[in-house]
């Protein structure tokens, strides 16, 4: 007896989710898929665990083999990413932001991060979140000509307002982050530098991005974007008093009991980024992403600041007289899942938006590469160029399909 016997509603959810994910071409800049191995410690005995504490520190019993994965994961993490210090608790990217702002802010401090509508997160400031709420937010953005980071403005801003805190690091935004800057301005207004590399960690790791560990006080990520491991958070520093104040702050500051089972499956993962396949891997996913740019842009899209150099592509809709919200349906429609977002200085509204976002990594892992992406992008073009026309979308459709089939997912997890 198992799942189908016992509850089979949950069991044909999973199953339909897993087939849903083998069928269509994921996009989401945010997602990617995880190993067998990574999948296997998260479904591990470790989620029975309680063990509120640090290892060798715990306020639990039998924690002797949960201390083996939380140690190992740390030891992993600080030599992936060369930092001295590392927590691994955090549940989730948000959390690990709180837990930093918990650490070195009090209420009302002021906070200066990158607009949401220009590529930043909801955690570094936006008025829905508690974020925005309990501090004093000031924003900096990109300049309307170029779609790059504004240095210069967020040098006077920073200079004007004093900010506590600096926050550099984005959800949507295709270009390298010049974090040497940041910590210049950091340092001329005595603010605190932390970073967000959430969506370039994996590129960070392979070293294909300019790693923030020199410059940032601070910095903190997801596992499961292009680090391509368990949903999680994680917390690096090189400063020791932070790191204390960031042990505290994550457990019992913001959290109880931590994901063990999720910890074992970050360590997987880190052990997996280690190693000089992943490297291969990085590498693909920013070529990949500058050949769907490109074959946009043949195709006529325009491409938020001209291109990309990570994995994301964002696209302005506007001259193809088309919102987020409608092309990220029609193309859902063609079997190419994406999401709408905004573009800097976008008039629609965060529910429409101007543009939609695309990213590589989860296409990478499954193995695909240009070909590829240069069909994916002529499929994507022509369907929001025809404004989702049948005939176009019966083509799409029967383009999407044979791709998806040559590479598989996950054939080996079909257990359930
Ligand atoms: N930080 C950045 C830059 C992100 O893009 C995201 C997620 O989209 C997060 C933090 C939040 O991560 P989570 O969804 O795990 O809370």
């Amino acid at each position: 007896m198992g799942l189908l016997q016992n509850d089979s509603t949950i069991f044909e959810a999973i199953r339909k989710e897993q087939e849903r994910q083998h069928q269509t071409l994921e996009l989401i800049a945010s997602e990617n898929f995880v190993s067998l191995d990574v999948l296997e410690a998260m479904g591990s005995v470790m989620t029975n665990k309680y063990a509120e504490g640090y290892p060798g520190k715990r306020y639990y019993g039998g924690c002797e083999y949960v201390d083996i994965a939380e140690k190992t994961a740390i030891d992993r993490l600080t030599r992936l990413f060369g930092a001295k210090y590392a927590n691994v608790q955090p549940h989730s990217g948000a959390q690990a932001n709180f837990a930093v702002f918990y650490a070195l802010l009090q209420p009302g401090d002021k906070v200066m991060g990158m607009n949401l509508s220009h590529g930043g997160h909801l955690t570094h400031g936006s008025p829905v979140s508690v974020s925005g709420k309990w501090f004093e937010i000031v924003s900096y953005g990109v300049r309307e000509d170029t779609q790059l980071i504004d240095y210069d403005e967020l040098e006077e801003i920073a200079k004007r307002e004093k900010p506590n805190l600096i926050i550099a690091g984005a959800s949507a935004y295709p270009r390298k982050i010049d974090f040497e800057r940041f910590r210049q301005i950091a340092d001329q207004v005595g603010a605190k530098f932390m970073v967000d590399m959430a969506h370039i960690a994996g590129l960070v790791a392979a070293g294909l991005h300019p790693s923030p560990i020199p410059y940032a006080d601070v910095v903190t990520s997801t596992t499961h974007k292009t680090l391509r491991g368990p949903r999680g958070g994680i917390i690096l520093t090189n400063d020791e008093d932070i790191i204390k104040a960031i042990n505290k702050s994550v457990f019992p500051g913001i959290q109880g009991g931590p994901l063990m089972h999720i910890i074992a499956a970050k360590a997987v993962a880190f052990n997996e980024a280690l190693q000089p396949t992943f490297k291969e891997y990085a590498k693909q996913v920013i070529e990949n992403a500058a050949t769907l740019g490109e074959t946009l842009k043949n195709e006529g899209a325009a491409l938020v600041s001209g291109g990309t150099d990570n994995h994301i592509v964002l696209l302005d809709l506007r001259p193809w007289n088309l919102t987020g919200k409608e092309a990220e349906k029609l193309l859902e429609e063609a079997g190419i899942t994406v999401n709408k977002n905004t573009i800097p200085y976008d008039p629609e509204k965060p529910f429409v938006t101007s543009g939609i976002r695309m990213g590589t990594a989860a296409l990478t892992t499954r193995g695909m590469k240009h070909e590829e992406m240069v069909k994916i992008g002529k499929i994507i073009a022509a369907v929001l160029k025809s404004k989702g026309d049948k005939v176009v979308l019966e083509k799409a459709k029967e383009t999407t399909k044979p791709i998806c089939d040559a590479y598989p997912l996950f054939q080996q997890a079909i257990t359930v």
